[in-house]
């Protein structure tokens, strides 16, 4: 039997397909669409997926979709991988032949990458599955909505990470070198909430600041005062920042206000300060406002929760980038402020999420997620493409499931010759192309397997979404988020 060489056969079906991949990362670049309007793009992932055989089953609100490959013994280690495919509303302004056709909306945090490597990854997974190859079941998930957010959320109520062991995401990264990947364990991204504090008094002359409540002074001090509190009252390890983006009060320079409105973000770290926040920030506000004579309201709109990456899965990353990308591949990740709603499948399962160099060697340009000019060296859907597949099989591989790190899984030569031998197909919905084939029926069987059980396919039918299995496991409750 030939040495098990999955490098080289992730080198052979990247020969094949990697450039097609870049089609159709360039095709979703071309086509933006916001948070719960991907309805094109679910049907262009879709199309591919269904082409290799498998069976996916488009999420309740009608975009996002699910799609499980290999598996069918029951008791198999299973894994699922994230890719986030909604777009910013925001304008494009690169001059590339890939601009988005869309006004007003822009792939300017790499989903569509995400959205290209998840493809890739499930293709190349498909191909395992169908020679026999896949030691336990992988479960794509292409989820919308992730910069409302929220998309998450409907993904696990629709039991979207049911009987999963782990989970696992990158994010493209404009400061790493393209052929490098950044892991970290513990928080990698940060809560991010709304606050909104509104101050009500009687408003006056400014001549008589003390016989009506000096609002704006008042303002001031909650300004300042509650970040200042907040840094000796919480834990500095937890990273909690509040930082105010907008106030307002008053019309003229004589006249104290009636109403007065300080609206700014809380960042944190850490999960346990992140719970805490609202309640402290409620005393404050009274604390301010009952010193000067007005009414305070505080409204504290959550949002997702830090992510938080389990080790075993980090380790997972780290040795499955070792092998298929080389040594040195691997650094740290810096935490990051920016929220990022795979967060909520970690509360519930363990997982991790790299990041993914984007930066083109020598590059001069400064690029960054979120802005109008946010670009990628494509390259980087080929990396993904590696070690996501290799961390998929790392994780599914003997003695891991949910639990410690063991030895990454095993693909013989042999089984994956039909990938290697699948130069020039077609990632095309039925062009019948060798990825679109299903190899005399083989891949329709191995690789598609059952069509998702119960709550997708109820929502699927229009059905509401039931309850979220995952959020009933971790106990909490997410109001107003
Ligand atoms: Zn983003
Ligand atoms: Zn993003």
């Amino acid at each position: 039997m030939a040495e098990h060489d999955l490098a080289g056969e992730l080198d052979a079906f990247l020969a094949a397909h990697e450039a097609e991949l870049i089609e159709f990362r360039r095709d979703l670049h071309a086509h933006p669409e916001v948070g719960y309007a991907e309805h094109r793009t679910t049907r262009q992932i879709a199309l591919r997926l269904e082409a290799a055989g498998l069976r996916p089953a488009i999420l309740p609100k009608g975009t996002g979709l699910i799609a499980d490959i290999g598996g069918g013994a029951g008791d198999e280690a299973s894994v699922a991988l994230r890719a986030d495919i909604d777009a910013l509303p925001i304008t494009d302004e690169k001059n590339v032949p890939y601009r988005s056709l869309n006004a007003g909306a822009c792939h300017a945090c790499g989903h569509d990458v995400h959205t290209s490597v998840l493809l890739g990854t499930g293709l190349f997974l498909a191909r395992a599955a169908a020679s026999g190859a896949l030691p336990g079941k992988v479960r794509l998930i292409f989820q919308p909505a992730e910069e409302v957010p929220g998309g998450a959320l409907d993904v696990l109520a629709a039991g979207g990470i049911s009987s999963v062991d782990r989970i696992f995401a990158l994010h493209c990264d404009p400061k790493l070198e393209v052929g490098k990947v950044g892991t970290r364990i513990g928080a990698i991204t940060a809560a991010c909430d709304k606050v909104k504090v509104t101050l009500s008094g009687p408003g006056g002359h400014t001549a008589r600041p003390h016989l009506t409540a000096d609002l704006v002074f008042a303002l001031g001090k909650i300004i300042t005062e509650l970040p200042a509190a907040l840094s000796r009252r919480i834990d500095p390890r937890s990273c909690l920042s509040l930082v105010w983006g907008k106030v307002s009060a008053g019309t003229v320079a004589n006249a104290i206000p009636d109403l007065g409105v300080a609206e700014g973000t809380v960042r944190c770290l850490d999960d346990g300060a992140w719970h805490a926040a609202p309640e402290m920030l409620k005393a404050l506000v009274e604390s301010v406002t009952s010193a000067y004579g007005l009414t305070g309201d505080l409204s504290y709109v959550r949002s997702v929760p830090p992510a938080v990456n389990d080790a075993a899965s980090t380790a997972m990353i780290a040795a499955a980038a070792d092998r298929v990308l080389g040594p040195g591949a691997v650094t740290q990740a810096p935490q990051s402020l920016g929220g990022e709603d795979f967060a909520w499948y970690l509360e519930s399962i363990p997982g991790s999420l790299f990041r993914l160099g984007t930066r083109r060697p020598g590059s001069v340009d400064e690029f960054d997620i979120h802005q109008p000019m946010f670009d990628v060296d494509e390259r980087c859907i080929g990396v993904g493409v590696r070690v996501m597949s290799a961390t998929a099989l790392t994780a599914i591989g003997p003695g891991n499931g949910a639990g410690p790190a063991g030895g990454p899984a095993r693909l013989t030569g042999a089984t994956m010759g039909a990938a290697g031998g699948a130069a020039g197909g077609s990632l095309a919905g039925g062009a019948g192309g060798p990825l679109a084939r299903r190899a005399d029926g083989e891949a329709a069987g191995a690789a598609g397997g059952a069509a998702l059980a119960g709550p997708l396919l109820a929502g699927a039918a229009g059905g509401a979404a039931p309850a979220g299995p995952a959020r009933a496991r971790a106990g909490r409750a997410y109001p107003g988020r």
